[in-house]
């Protein structure tokens, strides 16, 4: 599938889009390297915007729309009732550990006072156990310590949701974000992990990370690995998961069919 050129995008396409059901979504395996045989873990789910002629809009050119215009609340809500329903599809096939899946949470959808709730009843009536759902949650969402988003990221812990801080180390206070959010896992940005394991910075700050995540019990996700060198690199350093193109691009199948 080809990518097309940033084009302006009318926000009456995307909701007709979604309204006709032509927005899915793609997984991407997350892998446990610990052991000598790579085992798959978990997938984060990736809005797709697919078009007639085989190439999709990409999620960073239609989020940003879907933010602006508010239908992200929407957006946001659909992925995640969607990866529960998988979920407990995978569940009732007789997967025989909880894999994860995790949604991306746009900052927005963080600060609506029903957010909470609304998650809890997805999960009640998918049936599915709240720690296998994962919540990624950006920088853009606390930046502004906004009361509502800190209580509600609190309650989704207190009900057991797992809570990953995305793209880590991109942002300005991923530090503060450490000490003040009960999260579970950093996912450490891939512009760092492309560096690897010649460029000194990327390696120094990776390393830096990985020793403070795990020092503070915190699952460490590498993202956007690419090359056999760099799983080595990160192994040794004692990182938990890795998604990238290495171990599978973002797929349509279920993520059951990709495990068999
Ligand atoms: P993200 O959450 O950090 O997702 C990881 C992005 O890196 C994905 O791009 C994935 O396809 C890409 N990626 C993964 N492994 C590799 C690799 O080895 N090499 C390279 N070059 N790229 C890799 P994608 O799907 O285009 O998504 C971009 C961003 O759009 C996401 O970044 C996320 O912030 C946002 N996004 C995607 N889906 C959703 C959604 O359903 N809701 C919201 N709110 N945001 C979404
Ligand atoms: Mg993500
Ligand atoms: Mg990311």
């Amino acid at each position: 599938m080809s990518v097309l050129p940033a084009v302006p995008l009318e926000v009456a396409d995307l909701t007709r889009a979604f309204e006709t059901g032509d927005l899915l979504l793609h997984y991407q395996p997350q892998v446990d390297v610990s052991q000598p045989w790579p085992k798959i873990v978990g997938y984060e789910a990736l809005a797709r915007w697919p078009l007639s002629d085989g190439s999709f809009i990409p999620p960073d050119q239609f989020i940003p729309v879907a933010e602006d215009c508010g239908f992200v609340l929407t957006l946001d809500i659909w992925v995640i009732e969607t990866v529960c329903k998988e979920l407990a599809r995978m569940k009732k096939a007789g997967a025989l550990q909880c894999l994860g899946m995790a949604a991306n949470v746009s900052p927005q959808q963080f600060g609506q006072r029903h957010f909470p709730q609304s998650v809890a009843d997805i999960l009640t009536y998918t049936g599915v156990d709240p720690g296998c759902l994962t919540l990624e949650i950006t920088e853009r969402t606390v930046l502004d310590e906004d009361e509502t988003t800190l209580e509600n990221i609190h309650a989704l812990r207190e009900m057991g949701v797992t809570l990953s801080l995305d793209d880590f180390g991109t942002g300005y206070s991923s530090l503060f974000q450490l000490r003040t959010l009960p999260i579970h896992e950093v996912k450490l940005d891939r512009s760092f992990v492309s560096g690897l394991p010649h460029r000194h910075q990327d390696a120094a700050i990776l390393g830096a990370t990985i020793d403070l995540a795990s020092e503070l019990g915190l699952r460490v996700v590498a993202e956007g690995v690419e090359q056999a060198d760099q799983v080595t690199w990160l192994r040794e350093r004692g990182c938990n998961a890795m998604q990238g193109f290495l171990f599978g691009r973002p797929a349509a199948r279920k993520p059951d069919a990709i495990l068999l």
